[in-house]
């Protein structure tokens, strides 16, 4: 038996009716990762014309464009920053991070909280980026950091 959605083919038939959907099909097909500019230049249109005759074609199934992270990231560099910029895990970290007070910053290097005296922050909350997926080996590290720190500022 053959299953259909008589409205998906529909839409199939009316994105392919067009030769300059064809063309661009066409095109995609030798070329998957032409731009718009690109698919634009043999048509005598302009590229908010292209970008319709496109999504006409992303209605009907038969393109699809890459959402993330988009076709503005394309160099190694970009691609290593924007995972570097948007990748976290899933456990929280980072609400009171060290830092100046005028970037944002809610504690001194010493896990002082800026403005108090005597209070102290030593948790998963005092790193400025969240420190990797897993960040409990961090959370060590910074409590032996606080611990020194404790130890040499009360022996003062
Ligand atoms: C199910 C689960 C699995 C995880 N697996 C991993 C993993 O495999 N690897 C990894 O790196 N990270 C893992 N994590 C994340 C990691 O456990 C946390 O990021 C880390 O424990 C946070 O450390 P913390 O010191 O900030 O807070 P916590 O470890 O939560 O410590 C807070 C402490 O404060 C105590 N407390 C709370 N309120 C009070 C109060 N009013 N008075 C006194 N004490 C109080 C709590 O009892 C607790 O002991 C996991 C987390 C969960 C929930």
């Amino acid at each position: 038996m053959v299953n259909y959605s008589a409205a998906a083919l529909d839409q199939t038939f009316r994105a392919l009716s067009d030769p300059t959907r064809r063309a661009m099909l066409a095109r995609l097909a030798a070329e998957p990762d032409a731009s718009v500019a690109e698919l634009a230049r043999p048509f005598r249109m302009s590229k908010p014309a292209i970008s319709k005759h496109l999504k006409v074609l992303e209605r009907a199934g038969l393109v699809a464009e890459e959402e993330e992270p988009g076709a503005r990231v394309q160099s190694d560099a970009e691609l290593r920053d924007y995972v570097r910029a948007r990748a976290w895990g899933h456990h929280a970290a980072g609400t009171c991070p060290i830092g100046p007070r005028e970037r944002g910053g809610v504690l001194t290097s010493d896990f002082r909280v800026h403005g108090t005296r005597g209070l102290r922050v030593v948790d998963a909350s005092v790193f400025p980026r969240i420190p990797g997926f897993f960040p409990v080996s961090a959370i060590y590290m910074v409590a032996e950091k606080a611990a020194d720190d404790i130890l040499a500022q009360a022996g003062r």
